[in-house]
């Protein structure tokens, strides 16, 4: 899979993709992240990438230009599934979204500032906008972080077996159940005795109950 996030501020995303499981799925070849700095995409001598609104009001909007330039030379080179605008009042992200675009071969994140992007760039280039919660961010690379890394961990070969996805909140409907690890007793505070049991189908059993328990009080809305 790869993954082309346009920014403004590139920096914002060197560390999340350069450390642990991101990284080594890089590493692996299982996924390939380009970052695009959208300042380099434009044709203004002192690399403005963001205008006044028309109609006043504060803060600026992200002008169509550099963004059609910049998507244009990508498409020059591959076609996309999908071209995403991170926005606050996209689609809400969730698991079931992550696990589909994990099956994507080439997919580009756009990440707005300011007051966000010209409305035109939403209605032509963009094909899916997405939201990571109602709340507003400063700028879209913070989102853009989290959807890729949802995504990523999701190719196989990316996570390995003791850390499978499968075993994870959201992936069967239901919230992980609680994990323990050494020392068995630390200051009177005990493990549950089925985990140290070494009953795999006790434990399993156990482990299930604990998930639709921890669903209903936590997430009622998802039985
Ligand atoms: N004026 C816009 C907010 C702009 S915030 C509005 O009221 O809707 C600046 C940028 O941050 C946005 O263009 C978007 O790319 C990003 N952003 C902010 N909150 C986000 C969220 N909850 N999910 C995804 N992207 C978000």
């Amino acid at each position: 899979m790869r993954i082309d996030i346009i920014t403004c501020l590139p920096r914002l995303l060197e560390s999340p993709f350069n450390d642990s499981i991101l990284k080594r799925a890089q590493d692996k070849g299982r996924v390939e992240v380009y970052i695009h700095d959208l300042r380099d995409y434009s044709t203004d001598k002192h690399k403005k990438i963001d205008d006044y609104a028309f109609g006043g009001g504060a803060g600026m909007v992200m002008m169509i230009e550099p963004i059609d330039r910049c998507i244009r030379e990508l498409k020059s080179s591959q076609s996309y599934d999908e071209i995403i605008y991170m926005s606050p009042d996209g689609q809400q992200f969730s698991q079931s979204m992550a696990n589909e675009l994990s099956l994507k071969k080439n997919i580009i994140l756009l990440c707005g500032h300011y007051k966000g992007v010209d409305e035109r760039v939403r209605e032509h280039y963009i094909t899916r906008e997405i939201s990571i919660g109602d709340y507003v961010l400063s700028g879209g690379e913070l989102a853009a972080a989290v959807v890729a890394d949802a995504i990523i961990r999701l190719i196989p070969g990316v996570l390995n077996d003791e850390t499978s996805a499968l075993t994870d909140s959201f992936q069967d409907g239901l919230v992980a159940p609680p994990v323990y690890t050494r020392p068995a007793e630390y200051d009177g505070l005990k493990v549950p005795e089925v985990l140290l049991s070494g009953h795999e189908k006790k434990i399993e059993e156990w482990r299930f109950e604990q998930s639709v328990k921890r669903t209903k009080q936590r997430r009622p809305e998802k039985e």
